[in-house]
């Protein structure tokens, strides 16, 4: 067992492990750190650490320590077995409150909710309750603890509250109540109002290096290669690969309702579209044929998202599917480019074909990106795709 299993935070993990040991644990703190780095894990973590009834002090010693830390450091960690840990893992217990734009969904009266951002009714429903007459709720905040090892509220890309939002959080951590724990994640923190951050100890999240990915995927049965593809496109966050793949067994049961995808779909994605890019650039298929690898593309990688999330929008990840197709175009068009000035990337992908000079990818990246763009606002989507195939063909067979 490692401390906590989060991979590549050395600095993070002996910051919090420094923190758990200290006399007066802060009460806010500020996750943050590009999307798929641990954040979310580590705050869960953190929070179940101090949740714990019978958390265990060892040196940091053996087969899992944090490199930060001298050996003779007593680390912390949950012990796995009180009923505090279980309630935790389960995300049941009363004393974590778990934040996310999701709950937009339970507090959205109109059902017209994106689910993008955290508003103020997630926050008051949540967090601080609201004692307008006409609509009274009760502060999770100011409650009592209810098993009396305090409380947590973990607050997932925080970024996304909206300024009302923040504004009331902020009076809050002005005088928090004791024994109360905020922590926002957050891959952008520069959207957090200055006083909430001026307010909150940080903890700094670093891209994981693509060895540390490669190692863990590995483990899982992926090649070398195919590992370091993943790394690669998923810009080495281990948390959007997990969003690629099929979800955790566990929440699989509870979510009986989502088709479970196969894992490596995406890499068989990644496959086809670089064929029908080749054969593009060949002459050996046309726009049409391009537009259907990206339109099914789409629809596969929308069903996985949907097996992690089966609230989720079709339409919506549909949306985030084909958004995602182009983005493997970009990198494919990245390759091509390479090739021509003789800097071939490791862990390219499995393309055939050689370079584009950039007079030609450069508008291909233009129209990638313009496409996107317009699925992401709602442009009829085979529409949207389809043009911009046709645009590529004729860029890239140099008809323009
Ligand atoms: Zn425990």
């Amino acid at each position: 067992m490692t401390v906590w299993s989060i991979l590549g935070q050395p600095r993070a993990l002996g910051q919090l492990q420094r923190a758990l040991c200290s006399a007066r644990l802060a009460s806010t703190w500020i996750f943050h750190g590009p999307m798929g780095t641990g954040k979310y894990r580590t705050a869960l973590a953190f929070a179940k650490c101090q949740l714990c009834s019978n958390p265990v002090r060892r040196p940091n010693r053996g087969d899992a320590t944090v490199a930060s830390l001298p050996d003779d450091f007593v680390l912390t960690e949950p012990c796995n077995e009180c009923p505090s840990c279980k309630a935790c893992d389960a995300q049941v217990h009363p004393d974590l409150h778990l934040i996310n734009r999701q709950l937009g969904g339970v507090y959205d009266r109109g059902g017209r909710s994106r689910l993008t951002t955290l508003g103020i009714d997630i926050i008051r429903g949540e967090m601080i309750g609201d004692d307008s007459p006409d609509h009274r709720v009760e502060s999770k905040l100011y409650k009592h603890s209810q098993l009396g090892r305090g409380k947590w509220f973990i607050i997932d890309e925080a970024d996304l509250m909206q300024p009302v939002a923040q504004n009331a959080l902020l009076k809050a951590l002005e005088e928090p109540p004791p024994l109360t724990y905020i922590v926002m994640c957050t891959g952008s923190p520069g959207d957090l109002l200055s006083t909430i951050r001026s307010r909150s100890q940080q903890a700094a999240f670093s891209p994981l290096p693509t060895p540390v990915i490669i190692e863990y995927l590995s483990r899982e049965g992926f090649s070398t290669q195919d590992a370091g593809l993943l790394a690669r496109i998923s810009e080495n966050s281990l948390g959007r690969i997990a969003s690629w793949r099929p979800p955790d067994p566990s929440a699989v049961s509870r979510k009986k309702t989502a088709k479970v995808p196969t894992d490596g779909q995406m890499l068989e994605i990644l496959n086809r579209l670089t064929h029908a890019m080749d054969h593009l650039l060949m002459g050996q298929a046309g726009a049409g044929d391009l537009a259907v690898v990206i339109n099914e593309g789409a629809e596969i990688i929308a069903g996985i998202f949907i097996s992690h999330d089966p609230s989720a929008s079709k339409d919506r990840s549909t949306r985030d599917g084909g958004i995602l197709m182009f983005g493997l175009i970009e990198v494919w068009l990245s390759d091509r480019l390479r090739a021509v000035v003789g800097s071939p990337v490791e862990f390219a992908l499995p393309s055939t074909v050689g370079g584009i000079e950039w007079a030609r990818v450069k508008p291909c990246l233009d129209i990638s990106a313009a496409a996107a763009a317009q699925l992401d606002a709602n442009v009829h989507q085979p529409t949207a795709i389809m043009n911009a195939c046709v645009s590529i063909e004729a860029v890239i067979r140099g008809a323009v």
